[in-house]
């Protein structure tokens, strides 16, 4: 009988191999994964994981818009805006089509894979004197093709865009506020601002974000692919592979569901293992990620497990004693067993420059 099993078994799996003798894929044929950052809910809100800031050959970038949203797929991704320059296009004797283009191409893949798609373009303007703004939630974006930065601003913000400040100190030795854009900043034109772009931090943005209540981002402001950007912060393949991501806390996963936690500022910038934003919103993600579970007593000291359920690093003191708690895993802590309450110093969050939130547990 096992024998009589054994050929059957081997006849189907040569008869499976047979059938392609003059077309075998190498390697074999994979799924593509797509890698997913655990993020729990937070204080009822579902957090979702966006970029609102990249590019295709319709502006600068070096892809098509649907290579955008397969890649945004496969990294994970719940939101996506295209924001191709409005006044920077050098491939645009080779590519036709308008403003909207990159938007159009993109949107029914986006809709097939779950993506949603969110209309955006970048007013490019001067670096250090005027700007780069990033203008979502758009209508048309050949309406904000003015000559005028304040007016192409007004148009989009006409349109009921949501707009923001992009990278603050890209191509420029600080980051300072110029004239013109706290000017716009005051009039409300601008709402929101990158304390990350691409590689750079800007923890200056980061206590401008707080004194003046703008909404943060973390952007990708991919223009090549994100794997190549990966590979070459990760060159030998380990550390986290996410890319930057802005966690948008949301009511609801539709796209009046991320404007409204934009205009609520219920935002986070993520960037390569750090959160940065408001302080009491990296808090709460703390305590929505991480467990603590009292495990014995012996004599003076009490044994805890302590279980982190995202996909997010934490890197905190406690007293003079450093701990990494990895992406889903646990540590064992132990502290003195009168203690009522445990303070954790949370290293790779940030909410102002230099300021780290200190995250408290009751026991
Ligand atoms: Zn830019
Ligand atoms: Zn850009």
């Amino acid at each position: 009988m096992r024998c009589l099993l054994s050929i059957i078994l081997v006849t189907v799996h040569l008869g499976l191999f047979a059938q392609n003798v003059n077309k075998q894929n190498f390697p074999e044929k994979k799924n593509f994964n797509r890698v997913e950052m655990a993020l729990p809910q937070v204080n009822g809100y579902t957090v979702l994981r966006c970029d609102f800031h990249t590019h295709t050959v319709f502006s600068d970038g070096l892809v098509w818009p649907t290579y955008r949203v397969g890649e945004a797929w496969i990294q994970g991704l719940d939101v996506l805006a295209i924001t191709d320059h409005i006044e920077y296009r050098p491939f645009k004797e080779y590519v036709s089509g308008d403003l909207n283009t990159s938007y159009e191409l993109a949107l029914p893949m986006a809709r097939e894979y779950g993506i949603m798609l969110i209309r955006g373009t970048e007013v490019t303007r001067k670096q250090g004197v005027i700007g780069h703004f990033n203008a979502l939630f758009i209508q048309d974006a050949n309406d904000i093709e003015q000559p005028d930065p304040e007016k192409a601003l007004q148009a989009a913000y006409d349109q009921g865009a949501f707009i923001m400040y992009n990278h603050p100190a890209w191509a420029l030795d600080t980051c300072l506020l110029t004239e013109f854009q706290q000017d716009i900043i005051d009039k409300g034109l601008v709402r929101g601002i990158e304390v990350f772009n691409n590689d750079e931090f800007y923890p200056r943005a980061l206590s401008w974000s707080r004194d003046q209540k703008l909404t943060v981002f973390a952007s990708s402001d991919v223009h090549a692919t994100m794997t190549d950007v990966l590979e070459a912060h990760f060159p030998d393949g380990t550390g986290t592979m996410f890319r930057p991501m802005t966690l948008v806390f949301v009511k609801e996963k539709t796209q009046e569901g991320v404007r409204e936690a934009l205009d609520g500022r219920r935002t986070l910038a993520y960037f390569y293992g750090n959160v940065a934003g408001e302080e009491q919103w990296l808090k709460s993600l703390f305590l929505a990620s991480v467990k603590l579970e009292k495990v014995s007593e012996k004599g003076k000291s009490a044994s805890y497990k302590m279980t982190n359920l995202s996909g997010i690093q934490y890197k905190f003191t406690i007293g003079d004693a450093q701990y990494i708690l990895d992406a889903g895993s646990s540590i064992h802590i132990t502290l003195p067993v009168n203690k009522r309450e445990v303070s954790m110093h949370v290293l790779n969050m940030h909410y102002y420059e230099g300021k780290h939130p200190v995250v408290s547990m009751v026991l």
